[in-house]
């Protein structure tokens, strides 16, 4: 007997879940696009097709509280992220207010990112505030700025992005865990930036992993998704619960697409995080250009840190133009392959305004972000295009 093998990252974003179907052989897990399922006499719940990725419950009663394709997508994403169950959402923002209720209480108080995703900081700010939830803003870059936030007020939850949207600074996940942990608060990050490839927040420390799976886990801009991955089962069981009982999991088409994207998630990350990386360095030496932010570059803020819990550093890339506003305005509409718009993660490159667009929601609010700013999610186009259309816009 050979000493047991662990698959590789690519084997399990194209096998795990995904056995082929025992009764057609059908190599990819089917649309199970289906609401209801009969029951063989009263309570008999008949099991699933796809093995593995049913193991959490007695059988198929009703798709919102669990369908084939999208356990396959859960077992799948459980698998990729090391953990110890993984939960489907009809968005990443559903994935996250699904968390934050199973964690939180009323009068209980959470520490975000003083450069949070905006719509992380909506939900914070306008939603969860009014059942009283309270949060508080932190530099999540300074241990120490953490560290003191901690001492100061009972937290239960540190909620950490790295690399941040959009301006891509980085926490080390490692020491967030520890202070976390020593004040009895659970860590969680969200991963999106990075996917499961790049980066492993579980094995790292942390407790939880959400993912909006519509950036880089689909990853082709053509389905919206979350998920939430844990490393305890009991916090598994109550999302479970949550989830089921708010109605808040996605559809099994939208399962399927995320699934179909996962497969390829490794090679599409590699060529995201090569012309990520050099259009970085172009963008660092072109005069119209004010700062660069990209984890890659040896003179950003986290580099270090990145590049110890990071396989690669990923697609995104953030600029501000020399010009100011204007400017960064006039690049956004001269594109030519870039396309205007919103989100990332894509195989297609977009260009956005994140002070006018994604983060129009945090203006006048701590986590204003700079209006010179633009935001690059760079795709796996030729670089040599995406180069040539960047130098273009920029004049
Ligand atoms: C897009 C995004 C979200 C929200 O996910 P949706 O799928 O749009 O609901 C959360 N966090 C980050 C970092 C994101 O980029």
């Amino acid at each position: 007997m050979a000493a047991e093998h662990a698959d590789g990252f690519e084997t399990l974003a194209i096998h795990a879940g995904q056995e082929p179907d025992p009764v057609t052989g059908a190599v990819v897990p089917p649309i199970y696009q289906v609401s209801t399922y009969k029951q063989d006499g009263v309570g008999g719940l008949r099991g699933s097709a796809l093995g593995d990725a049913a193991r959490w419950i007695e059988g198929y009663e009703y798709s919102r509280t669990a369908n084939p394709t999208r356990g396959a997508l859960e077992e799948c994403l459980t698998a990729l992220e090391g953990g110890a169950r993984a939960l489907g959402y009809a968005s990443g923002m559903a994935a996250s207010d699904n968390l934050i209720r199973v964690v939180c209480r009323p009068g209980d108080h959470v520490l975000i990112p003083h450069d949070a995703y905006g719509g992380t900081f909506r939900l914070f700010d306008k939603v969860l505030a009014g059942w009283g939830i309270s949060y508080r803003p932190v530099p999540m870059t300074d241990p120490a700025a953490v560290r003191a936030a901690l001492a100061e007020r009972a937290t239960r939850l540190l909620w950490v992005e790295t690399p941040t949207n959009p301006l891509l600074s980085i926490a080390d996940i490692t020491a967030l865990a520890q202070l976390a942990h020593d004040a009895d608060a659970l860590l969680v990050v969200d991963n999106t930036f990075a996917s499961p490839y790049l980066q492993q927040p579980l094995a790292l420390g942390a407790d939880v992993v959400v993912h909006s799976t519509t950036k880089y886990i689909g990853g082709h801009s053509d389905v919206v998704g979350g998920a939430v991955v844990v490393a305890d089962l009991a916090l598994g069981d109550q999302l479970a619960f949550l989830q089921n009982a708010t109605g808040t999991a996605g559809g099994p088409f939208d399962a399927w697409l995320t699934l179909r994207g996962a497969k390829t998630l490794a090679v599409r990350m590699d060529r995201h995080c090569q012309n990520a990386g050099r259009i970085a360095e172009m963008l660092a030496s072109h005069p119209r250009v004010a700062q660069v932010y990209y984890p890659g570059l040896p003179g950003h803020q986290g580099h270090e840190v990145a590049a110890k819990q990071m396989r690669g550093f990923g697609g995104m890339v953030s600029f501000r133009a020399a010009g100011g506003e204007r400017e960064a305005l006039g690049i956004c509409g001269r594109t030519r392959l870039f396309t205007l718009g919103e989100s990332l993660g894509g195989v297609e490159s977009l260009i956005e305004h994140p002070a006018r667009m994604t983060h129009a929601s945090v203006t006048g609010s701590a986590l204003e972000v700079p209006a010179d700013l633009v935001r690059l999610s760079v795709g796996i186009e030729t670089c040599e295009d995406l180069i040539e259309d960047l130098r273009a816009a920029l004049g």
